[in-house]
């Protein structure tokens, strides 16, 4: 979703988000894990690059003790206690055992339950809201604060991770390297840096190109800017590719074709023929409940095309806007009945669905709601209450490439943990019940609040005699 920029109206509100593949023999992206022996740390994202050996997250351990254990795995709830050292979760204990060190920091968490960290696979972290100035939009230090101060909302609300589909400047990239440092409360950021369309595509429609193209839009024409423009994001730090019709069949299959030879995924947002397209191309993920053919639908399930949905802000538009109007990229006839039937037809087909939000403007502010509305739209589509919990866990950690480290509570995992009063496996309301949240290793949530820690001071070094050393103010 765009965000529609102040007093023009509806007609900006614009999604983003696309995705491309390739032609058959090329459908997936190249995994560099084939390359790695398992024992080769790498940098906890899709882009495995080797990184220095040695310990990472808080030193010590963390016992969760006798909760409710949702895994994520398709088991049963089952009571238990989780240990966690460093940023690993070490060991599930069954009920009475107590085999962890004593100086371990020990949480009781008896009749609340534990779960994954949940993942949201659609965001904008930094899109201005609908009143934000002109001037301050396309401020790249406003918006790296409205992303700072979004990042606190998803992580109050479960949400460990988010897989970024567009936003302005160096902001995302920034700020997943601060959350790798715990130098800021967020979630971890999955980014895709700018969203790549072509002249008048979605997100830039009727904008003069050289004057007012959005930082988070990356126009391209012709396969070969296509394909330039994916390498210019997997430059800047992308963990995924996010394209957007317009395109040509030529445009999609070099992006996709680029994407994948550098190891990323690619996300699509597209419309009725551009679906197909998209999936012809070999694109892995079609956000949106944009209309499709039956037709298309088959062809994502057979070629594996994963689908991020996001009902919850095509909802928003229908009921604060009355219809999503103006839009030369949404010329067809939709309502949240005709999306919730896209999901039902999707999942009858086996297609891989994932749960994000797609919060724009000032919708960040409803959370956890869209989150819990989008989860309860999959359970009117069909799905159970533990089928939905695992569409944001599991299933969004394999839509992110990442589901050998997260996405499920199991030994080996990384600590992306969240704990919740109540049962959101029997009732998707207690979800708004967070009590602790813990982020590779880190607490970062607990008693439902963000916990930021007293600093620790460093003390200055001591004064070197006849160090030669000299400091003058120029
Ligand atoms: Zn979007």
């Amino acid at each position: 979703m765009a965000k529609p920029i102040a007093k023009i109206g509806i007609g900006w509100l614009l999604c983003f988000c696309l995705s491309g593949s390739l032609l058959a023999g090329q459908e997936k992206a190249q995994d560099r894990r084939k390359s790695l022996d398992p024992k080769t740390e790498t940098s906890d994202d899709p882009r495995r690059i080797p990184a220095q050996p040695g310990p990472r997250g808080p030193e010590g351990v963390i016992v969760l003790r006798g909760g409710r254990i949702f895994d994520g795995t398709g088991a049963p709830v089952r009571d238990g206690t989780v240990v966690i050292r460093r940023n690993t979760i070490e060991k599930i204990l069954p009920v009475g055992a107590t085999d962890w060190p004593k100086e371990a920091r020990l949480l009781d968490i008896t009749g609340k339950t534990v779960m994954p960290g949940l993942i949201d696979a659609h965001t904008h972290i930094d899109y201005a809201e609908t009143e934000t100035a002109a001037f301050l939009d396309i401020s790249e230090a406003d918006a790296m604060l409205r992303a700072v101060e979004r990042a606190r909302f998803y992580l109050e609300c479960g949400i460990t991770s988010i897989r970024d589909v567009g936003s302005l400047h160096d902001v995302p990239f920034r700020l997943k390297e601060w959350v790798s440092q715990n130098r800021v409360p967020a979630p971890r950021v999955f980014p895709a840096g700018a969203f790549i369309t072509s002249t008048g595509g979605h997100g830039a429609e009727g904008i003069d190109p050289d004057i007012l193209v959005p930082k988070s839009t990356r126009l391209a024409e012709g396969p070969d800017q296509w394909r330039q423009a994916v390498r210019e994001q997997f430059n800047r730090g992308a963990d995924l590719i996010k394209v957007g019709s317009h395109f040509s069949r030529e445009e999609v299959k070099a992006a996709v074709e680029e994407a994948h030879a550098l190891g990323l995924k690619v996300g699509c947002d597209a419309e009725t023929f551009y679906i197909q397209w998209a999936v012809e191309a070999g694109v892995d993920v079609i956000e949106h409940p944009l209309p499709r053919t039956d037709e298309t639908i088959q062809l994502m399930a057979r070629k594996g095309t994963e689908s991020v949905p996001t009902l919850v802000p095509y909802a928003y538009i229908f009921d604060q806007w009355g219809g999503y109007f103006g839009s030369t990229s949404r010329r067809f006839t939709f309502s949240k009945e005709a999306n919730l039937e896209v999901l039902r037809r999707m999942k009858r087909a086996g297609i891989k669905l994932g749960i994000g939000t797609d919060l724009v403007i000032d919708w960040f502010r409803y959370l956890p709601l869209p989150y819990i509305s989008e989860l309860k739209s999959f359970v009117e589509a069909g799905f159970t209450i533990p089928e939905a919990l695992a569409a944001a866990t599991r299933t969004n950690s394999e839509i992110l490439d990442m589901s050998d480290k997260l996405g499920t509570l199991e030994p080996g995992k990384l600590a992306d943990v969240a704990v919740f009063e109540g049962k959101p496996d029997q009732n998707l309301d207690d979800l708004a019940k967070v009590d602790i949240v813990i982020r590779d290793g880190y607490l970062v949530v607990k008693n439902g609040e963000v916990v930021i820690p007293r600093h620790i001071t460093v003390v200055p070094p001591q004064p070197k005699e006849k160090s030669g050393r000299t400091f003058q103010r120029e």
